[in-house]
């Protein structure tokens, strides 16, 4: 039996180890930490549970299709509800605007609240689902440096149709000409930190991420979202997938120009095939030593980072639900400070996610566990402890204003993850929480490929490379290593 290496046990690697068994290769993974899930993961302080990663969840049928996959009903192991509200959003103005899953009634809420006509909202989430569909079989689903993509009808059709793509203008001047009101502009341009990026700077294409949280919906796992990481893993086990945790993997061998395995724990585990779930920047730096960095990844600008306080608070808040956005005052400043200045902007849009609205026994009772992060940039050696000290306080006088509250007596347990933390825990490199931020229009040209150029049989999964950050492009990474090994290896 051929024999595949994962490197790295974050979901795109458990993805990864997963397709590789199906196609009948025995998988090894090995795992620098002492848990599976790398950035998807949990954890306690004392009665409350908290996410420690991402906390937002959609397209969950792609979780679905790796149960699928090894001929398991997901159900019976992975189960999720769809939330009637992705999310609640609040301004210091006093407008407050329910992102209803169902859209009508969004498009509903919107004309309500910011007077804006139903029209306006329909033709936008029009063209933004007519994008969607352009991309989604050429720039999502298959890999962009493989020629073979760009001999198929749906590409052809795509570069026929490119100026409906809206590369050349920011997201935010589309939103900013299509939609004018200025709640609904800033609340669309929201949508670019979704992959850690500008929305003053990435392309009008990437409307596309509003296409499927509008369409297709936000979902929250009934056991919370490290339920996805402990599913999956649980999954890969019953597989017959071996797991070696705490062994840091310290070079990739290969003979030749083919890859042969991976020197581990200073011991050496031969394989056929060998999968990189780790950040592509670290994999050159640390594990292919002798081969140089591809100059447009050295180069390439990391996306948002964040500062996360984990909080038990000791009341429970009606106007708050899973998903909540405070917005800041001035949007433009905001990512000014944190693509340009490289700063923690002083007006900072706070986003907070309350497990325990919809997972039974993650808070005691009458309290909440809140997860309030803050986009930051990547670490670029920053003053940490300063700037968080500062954050925090700037972020309970912010709530205190908008939610009316005393927010620093509700306090009774504290956490805080920062840039260098993250960086230290998922060993992503400078802390960016999606790998290379999108604000170029050639971004998805400019993202590592899935394979290698220079060593046969070594392939590169997760949030780095193509085609991104974020769960469900993770786990779309894996289907393109799996469909890139059967047709090269
Ligand atoms: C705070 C935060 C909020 C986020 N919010 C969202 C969100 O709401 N929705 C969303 O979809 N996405 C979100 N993301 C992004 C999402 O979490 C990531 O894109 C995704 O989890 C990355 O998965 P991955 O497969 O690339 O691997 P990672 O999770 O990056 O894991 C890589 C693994 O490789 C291991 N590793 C590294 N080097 C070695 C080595 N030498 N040997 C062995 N093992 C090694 C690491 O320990 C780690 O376990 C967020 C991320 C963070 C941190």
């Amino acid at each position: 039996m051929k024999k595949a290496i994962i490197i790295g046990s974050g979901i795109a690697g458990m993805a990864s180890a997963i397709r590789l068994k199906k196609i009948g290769y025995s998988v090894s993974v090995f795992e620098s930490n002492s848990y599976p899930g790398g950035k998807l993961s949990d954890f306690r302080l004392n009665k409350f549970r908290f996410d420690a990663g991402p906390p937002l969840f959609t397209l969950p049928n792609l979780v679905d299709d790796l149960f699928i996959l090894c001929g398991e009903n997901p159900s019976d192991f992975f189960n999720y509800k769809k939330k009637e509200i992705a999310c609640n959003y609040f301004w210091e103005d006093g407008v407050n605007l329910k992102a209803y899953s169902n859209q009508n009634k969004f498009i509903n809420e919107v004309e309500i609240k910011l007077g804006v006509h139903k029209s306006i909202i329909k033709k936008y989430l029009e063209k933004a689902k007519e994008k969607y569909e352009l991309v989604e079989n050429i720039f999502l689903k298959k890999s962009l440096h493989d020629f073979s993509t760009y001999l198929t009808l749906d590409t052809l059709k795509a570069l026929f149709k490119i100026s409906k793509l809206e590369i050349n203008n920011s997201l935010h001047d589309i939103n900013s000409n299509q939609l004018k009101e200025k709640h609904l502009v800033q609340f669309y341009d929201r949508y670019a930190t979704y992959n850690g990026s500008d929305p003053y700077k990435t392309p009008g294409i990437m409307s596309i991420i509003q296409h499927l949280e509008s369409n297709f919906g936000t979902y929250v796992p009934i056991k919370g979202m490290n339920d996805i990481t402990q599913s999956i893993y649980k999954l890969a086990k019953r597989q017959g997938i071996k797991f070696n945790f705490n062994t840091k993997v310290n070079e990739i061998i290969k003979d030749n120009k083919i890859v042969n395995g991976v020197i581990a724990g200073g011991k050496k585990y031969e394989s056929d095939v060998v999968v990189s779930n780790v950040d592509i920047k670290l994999t050159y730096k640390y594990l292919l030593k002798d081969i140089p960095t591809p100059k447009h990844i050295q180069k390439a600008e990391r996306s948002s980072s964040a500062i996360i306080f984990y909080w038990g608070i000791s009341k429970q808040f009606n106007q708050l639900d899973l998903h909540n956005v405070l917005f800041s005052e001035n949007y433009k400043m905001e990512f000014d400070y944190i693509f340009n200045k490289k700063d923690v902007p002083k007006d900072n849009t706070i986003y907070i996610n309350i497990t325990s609205k919809d997972v039974e026994g993650d808070a005691p009772k009458n309290c909440e566990n809140w997860f309030v992060m803050i986009n930051t940039p990547s670490d670029y050696g920053q003053n940490w402890d300063d700037l968080t000290k500062k954050l925090r306080s700037r972020v309970i006088k912010r709530i205190n204003k908008i939610l009316n509250c005393k927010l620093e007596d509700l306090i009774v347990e504290e956490s805080i993850m920062t840039p260098p933390i993250i960086e230290n825990k998922t060993k992503s490199f400078r802390g960016a929480l999606y790998g290379q931020s999108s604000n170029s229009k050639f971004s998805a040209f400019l993202r590592h490929s899935n394979f290698s150029n220079n060593i046969k049989n070594l392939y590169f999964c997760g949030g780095s490379v193509h085609p991104g950050g974020g769960i469900p492009l993770c786990l779309m990474s894996a289907k393109i290593v799996e469909d890139l090994v059967n047709s090269k290896s």
